[in-house]
């Protein structure tokens, strides 16, 4: 089959692409299922859309369609946030819905060339957008953050947001500067946040975070001096917590912070006696 460029006409879909249909940032969904193929759909109901190729690697390809018109009440789906279904659907359909999102946010934010002011126009076979006039192109950004659970002996500091009410206490986190590695984020954003100074920063694991661009790096780090003093305009609270007498923290199923809790546990309760 012939390679198709990342931008889609109507009448280059195929029937076994998988389709994320969206209007206005919402992503449609029927039955808890935000998935579509073109069977589904009368293709008329598609006109004037951008259509992106997202991957095309086998048998079926996923392809963002960002529709012109609300076509949710025809299609009898719901329009939701990207926010509203991580809790539907396996994890990889919640990434199909990231990338998708990201993806659609950044040409959203990238229609003009930030050197001349001009209008730019979409790359065929990259996945950038070029200004015509200086010939700048521009690709997508991720932004590093740093996320990081700090632990003393067998307890665990936990922190409320005084900004996101999300309900959760969870574990530290901030955006990596220019000229930072991300482990010099870890100890600054401590140091910032609760006024605790660390040391034997180790990387755990990642996750892509589609809000609304961020690569979450996660960290364990140990507790090296200081009385925990939060930041009044980013944290509301944070206390040391035992295992065993958690607040309400994040699932880690969803979040990297909620994995990095589960690690912590899991590594206390292996070096506890029997
Ligand atoms: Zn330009």
């Amino acid at each position: 089959m012939s390679q198709r460029n990342h931008f889609l006409e109507i009448a280059q879909l195929r029937d076994s692409d998988r389709l994320v249909l969206l209007y206005e940032a919402q992503i449609l969904v029927r039955n808890e299922k935000f998935i579509w193929s073109l069977s589904e759909l009368d293709p008329n109901l598609l006109n004037g859309a951008d259509i992106i190729l997202l991957e095309d690697e086998g048998g079926s390809a996923i392809v963002a369609v960002n529709t012109r018109n609300d076509i949710s009440d025809t299609l009898q789906a719901e329009a939701r946030s990207l926010r509203s279904l991580l809790f539907i659907g396996g994890d990889t359909s919640f990434t199909v819905a990231g990338r998708v999102s990201q993806l659609l946010d950044w040409y959203n934010t990238h229609r003009y060339c930030g050197t001349c002011g001009n209008r730019t126009i979409h790359h065929g076979a990259e996945r950038a957008v070029v200004c015509e006039v200086c010939k700048i192109h521009y690709f997508p950004r991720i932004n590093p953050c740093a996320i990081m659970l700090v632990v003393k002996g067998d307890q665990l500091l936990l922190a409320r947001s005084s900004r996101f009410n999300s309900g959760f206490f969870s574990c530290l986190a901030g955006f990596v500067e220019i000229g930072e590695t991300p482990e010099e984020t870890v100890a600054r954003e401590v140091m910032e946040e609760v006024g605790l100074e660390v040391e034997n920063i180790r990387y755990i694991k990642s996750q892509s975070w589609p809000f609304p661009s961020q690569l979450m790096l996660g960290f364990v780090a140990d507790y090296k001096s200081g009385e925990i003093t939060p930041e009044p305009s980013e944290i509301a609270e944070a206390h040391w917590y035992d295992i065993d007498n958690l607040p309400n923290v994040p699932s880690a199923d969803i979040s990297v912070a909620g994995e990095l809790i589960q690690h912590f546990i899991a590594q206390v309760r292996s070096s506890q006696p029997k």
